[in-house]
């Protein structure tokens, strides 16, 4: 995985808009903190200008985005005004795309024609699972051939397209979710997120939660299966752009987010234990003696070598009898790179 600029995203929250049900696992409104279902073209022209006026910097192209419901769900007018509103920031050079999310069952030729006039470029589906059972039980309402079928088509007709999967779903395990990764890899997406199933309040799986029929997973083990589905996308070349739901004063209210594995630093934990795995395995295959050892990672690698409060360290020292660890930076390397010397 080289560093590369991003896209900046400017998100419109559209929370719950075109979703036929409420899935078990989802409250928009308490994740986003949003109550307006749909953007008023003021609101929309608020967001972009006050994104543009302090993100502007090195990140390649500016996208505005629709996220937190079921964008292609809407009716085909909705659709159509909300891309108009859209397109006046492409027409003149404030963006350079549109985007959102959608569900697998709403993509089908009528809806993707709607798109045509538009300069859409990325559309992210919520896949969550490709094991029917899961699906199921999650109350998505449709199944794993529907996300197949959409995936193809959107790559067929040459959109950006993003997966997102979840982990730790009721009836979920930790063979099916690799089993997922692996068909989600098949679809060859441009990028995936992965979100580890949260209990949000006003959810039902709130419900379930409280009446002992769900447990979550914790922190611990959320990392470390993370870190394996990272691992996999990162064998076949297939960016994670995001693990985790976006870290916000709601998500750390207890009364909003009940239980489950929500660190706001997730994403750094996650790429903390695979920097640890690399150092570790390379001082294991070492010949020579430990006693000072210089650890080199690109420069944006340097914090997640270190490990939250600089437990990475402290866990290599102890396992490897180091008494002088230097860490040094080198911008020739790749993000996931290690050199121990
Ligand atoms: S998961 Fe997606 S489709 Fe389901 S309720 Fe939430 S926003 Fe709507």
């Amino acid at each position: 995985m080289s560093v590369t600029a991003k896209p900046l995203i400017i998100p419109i929250f559209i929370p719950h808009a075109g979703c036929p049900h409420q899935c078990v696992f989802c409250n928009q409104q308490a994740i986003t903190g949003s109550t307006a279902v749909l953007p008023t073209p003021a609101h929309i022209r608020s967001v972009v200008h006050d994104f543009l006026s302090y993100k502007r910097d090195i990140r390649t192209g500016v996208e505005l985005s629709f996220y937190g419901g079921n964008f292609l769900g809407l009716p085909a007018k909705t659709i159509q005004d909300l891309l108009d509103q859209a397109s006046e920031f492409a027409g003149t050079g404030h963006i350079d795309g549109i985007r959102f999310s959608t569900r697998p069952d709403t993509v089908d030729g009528d809806r993707l024609n709607l798109l045509r006039p538009y300069p859409v470029s990325t559309l992210e589906l919520g896949v969550q699972s490709l094991n029917d059972a899961v699906l199921r039980q999650a109350g998505r309402g449709h199944t794993a051939a529907d996300a197949v079928n959409a995936a193809t088509l959107l790559k067929e007709n040459n959109y950006r397209v993003g997966l997102q999967m979840m982990t730790g779903l009721p009836g979920d395990k930790d063979a099916l979710c690799l089993s997922t990764a692996r068909q989600i890899i098949a679809l060859k997406p441009d990028f995936v997120r992965i979100y580890p199933t949260l209990v949000i309040h006003g959810s039902r799986l709130a419900d379930l939660y409280q009446q002992g029929l769900y447990t979550p997973q914790n922190l611990m083990d959320c990392v470390v299966q993370l870190k394996t589905l990272v691992l996999l996308f990162q064998e076949n070349r297939i960016p994670v752009i995001r693990m985790g739901l976006q870290a916000s004063d709601g998500l750390d209210d207890p009364s909003i987010v009940l239980a489950g594995p929500y660190h706001p630093a997730l994403g750094h934990m996650v790429y903390s234990e695979i920097l640890l795995d690399a150092a570790a395995k390379k001082l294991k295959d070492r010949q020579t003696p430990h006693q000072t050892v210089r650890i080199t990672v690109h420069p944006r690698s340097l914090s997640r070598m270190q490990g939250l409060n600089k437990t990475n360290i402290e866990i290599l020292k102890r396992r490897f009898h180091i008494q002088t660890l230097h860490l040094a930076t080198d911008s020739s390397l790749d993000s996931d790179s290690v050199r121990v010397e």
